[in-house]
């Protein structure tokens, strides 16, 4: 239950996690305060919960207090409110016009279901492989049907719940008000509700939609939990603890309440798929697209051979500026993808060859010229475009593009051609998401320019061409998974192609045409590409063979961030020798002012990984005894992504 406590001077929402008949002896009997007073009459948190709480501040290593504020609404940790306050109006909103029918499933679909439930009865998690279009929703929404009608509650997480309105407005054409969507853009009276109808309300089967938070919503009949698009990145919580994932979380709340796990993907991530490799998970697989249509045809133009020839038009070369034409002739919507927003992400002096960058972090501005400024993408800061180098004077240059370039570019070649743009500059505003997917899948627009964005889960019926205006950096990222992504979003982008009628065609320009990962895209050959992965992730020790968690450490001084991590990994070292790294300087070495060293511990998974916890845990409680050192934050992650 919850209880107001004297914290300081303030008083505060606390849980009541435990109650013991003695004080512990560590406590002083002096110094332990009285509860000043109960609000609810009944629990606002679970037994369930509270261990899921446990579970998760030990794995992933963040005190309690952290879990419990993510784990519940803003609002109950509001002293005034009242679980069973008697003014009670809110109203949770629910979708209640025209319902659609539920579509009969294909011969496929229908023995992917079939495939799922068998496997349910010997697995806890069954991970759905189905290529993009085989219509994975229609298999999730007769699953869902099913346990509605067993009277089950149901979860199903989306990576963001922004960027999946199509799948929403189905789900919520289908099942009406049996749909709950817990977003951010639902006022925070409105979660609470939600939360407190599942908390004091066990029996009315449900189906909740929602991001990676909602994994700690209080569901106490729960059948099922679906983690659509299982691979995506953004289930992990980066910032700030707890750091946790919400696909390993998902499984673990499932297992406690004994309810399935469905994970479904059409790239499933490494680890996923290598569980289901390792008989862990079921899998299920689903090869064909719906209506028989053929996964999109892929080709390359290599970018050194049409510079050399100077056959581009800015950053479009001939060939694709052909396809363009020939499409937007037949009445086709295309859409072009560049994993970088802004104009440019360099402005280089000629002269000296510096780039302004910003003054709380170590990187390069990008150039945002259509609102006349330069823009530091980590910490958010502001300025004029300089019209000369802040450093010698000399004359600068925008170096490289963004989508922002794309757009003025692609104008410039089809004026009459009507062109949006997708990206998180052009999505600030609460509806502006809705409003581009809209104009765009009504046809009111021509071309869609965007970064990722564009790759989730969208359904255009008239897209028949996607072009990648440049692969490379996607691989060049130095990170042990850089080609999982890079696979993956290619993948994801190329799968919106050609999603009805007739085959999709997808134009990847690269410096690099011999990439062996284009070998795998042609082919859409996940299982080859997974092989390969595997066995590089074996040989040079990282997940799933490995668990890796990264230390950061974080101070406004440059020596004492540097001596406190000398001093943490010296002993380190000591206790997990070839396990702990050197200390490594991030690419960007400081951020909001603060100097950032990173030290890495590579464990293997099949040891025991909490007394490694242990372990570091006491390295890292010494290093905070140390007076020079206190300031210092240090923030630990467990399998960061
Ligand atoms: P995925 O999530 O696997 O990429 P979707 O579930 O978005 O695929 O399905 C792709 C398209 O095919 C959607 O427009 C969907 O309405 C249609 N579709 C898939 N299965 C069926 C079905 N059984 N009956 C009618 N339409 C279907
Ligand atoms: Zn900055």
């Amino acid at each position: 239950m919850r209880v107001l406590v004297p914290l300081g001077k303030k008083i505060v929402v606390g849980i009541v996690s435990q109650s013991v008949e003695e004080l512990p002896p560590t406590l002083d009997v002096n110094k332990v305060k009285d509860i000043i007073a109960v609000p609810d009459v009944r629990p606002i948190v679970t037994e369930a919960q509270l261990q899921l709480w446990e579970w998760i501040a030990e794995y992933y290593m963040s005190p309690i207090g952290d879990v419990m504020a993510a784990g519940l609404p803003a609002k109950a940790l509001d002293k005034v409110y009242e679980l069973d306050g008697f003014k009670r109006r809110i109203k949770i909103p629910v979708y209640s016009d025209e319902i659609e029918p539920i579509h009969p499933l294909t011969v496929q679909q229908e023995q992917a279901k079939d495939a799922i439930l068998h496997q349910w009865e010997s697995k806890d998690v069954v991970l759905l492989h189905g290529v993009t279009s085989s219509g994975k929703t229609e298999v999730y929404i007769h699953l869902i049907q099913q346990r509605l009608n067993a009277g089950k509650q149901i979860l199903f997480l989306v990576p963001e719940i922004a960027l999946t309105t199509q799948l929403t407005d189905r789900l919520q054409k289908v099942f009406g008000e049996q749909l709950w969507v817990y977003h951010s853009r639902i006022t925070d009276t409105q979660r609470m509700e939600i939360y407190r109808q599942l908390v004091t309300d066990v029996s009315t089967p449900r189906l909740i939609v929602g991001a990676r938070s909602a994994v700690f919503l209080p569901m106490r009949n729960l059948g099922l939990i679906i983690v659509d698009e299982e691979h995506e990145p953004s289930y992990k919580q980066t910032d700030p603890a707890p750091r946790y994932h919400a696909r390993s979380t998902a499984i673990m709340v499932a297992h406690q309440q004994g309810a399935k796990v469905l994970l479904g993907s059409a790239t499933p991530s490494i680890e996923s798929y290598f569980n289901a490799m390792q008989d862990k998970y079921g899998l299920v697989e689903m090869k064909e697209r719906y209506a028989g249509l053929q996964l999109p045809e892929i080709k390359r133009i290599d970018l050194q051979r049409q510079y050399h020839r100077k056959e581009m038009y800015g950053h479009f070369s001939d060939p694709l500026v052909d396809r363009i034409r020939e499409e937007l002739g037949k009445n086709k919507q295309i859409i072009l993808f560049q994993n970088r927003r802004g104009y440019a992400p360099l402005l280089v002096c000629e002269q000296c060859g510096k780039s302004p960058s910003c003054p709380n972090c170590d990187v390069p501005m990008s150039v945002h010229l259509h609102e006349h400024e330069i823009r530091c993408h980590y910490c958010g800061e502001k300025q004029p475009i300089p019209s000369i180098c802040p450093h010698c004077g000399g004359r600068l240059k925008v170096r490289g593009f963004g989508t922002e370039r794309l757009e003025d570019e692609i104008q410039m070649l089809f004026p009459q051609a009507r062109v949006a743009r997708m990206d998180l500059d052009s999505t600030r505003k609460k509806d502006d998401y809705q409003n581009i997917i809209g104009q765009f899948s009504r046809h009111e627009v021509d071309i869609l320019i965007g970064t990722q964005m564009v790759s989730k889960g969208l359904h255009f019926d008239d897209v028949s061409l996607v072009a990648v205006l440049s692969a490379d950096h996607l691989f060049s990222v130095p990170e042990y998974n850089s080609y999982e992504r890079a696979f993956q979003l290619l993948e994801q982008v190329s799968g919106r192609a050609g999603r009805k009628g007739q085959q999709g065609e997808v134009i990847i320009q690269t410096w690099d045409p011999k990439h062996p990962i284009y070998s795998y895209l042609i082919r859409h050959d996940y299982e080859a590409f997974y092989q390969e992965q595997i066995h590089e992730r074996q040989m040079f020790h990282f997940p799933p063979f490995h668990r890796i968690i990264s230390i950061t450490l974080r101070h406004s001084d440059a020596a004492i961030t540097q001596a406190a991590a000398g001093w943490l990994q010296f002993r380190l070292h000591l206790v997990f020798d070839k396990r702990c790294s050197e200390i490594i300087t991030p690419s960007v070495s400081r951020i909001q002012r603060n100097h950032l060293r990173q030290i890495k511990l590579r464990i293997e998974s099949n040891t025991n990984i909490q007394k490694a916890k242990i372990l570091l845990t006491q390295q890292i409680d010494a290093l905070m005894q140390q007076k020079e050192f206190r300031s210092v934050q240090v923030l630990v992650d467990v399998d960061p992504i």
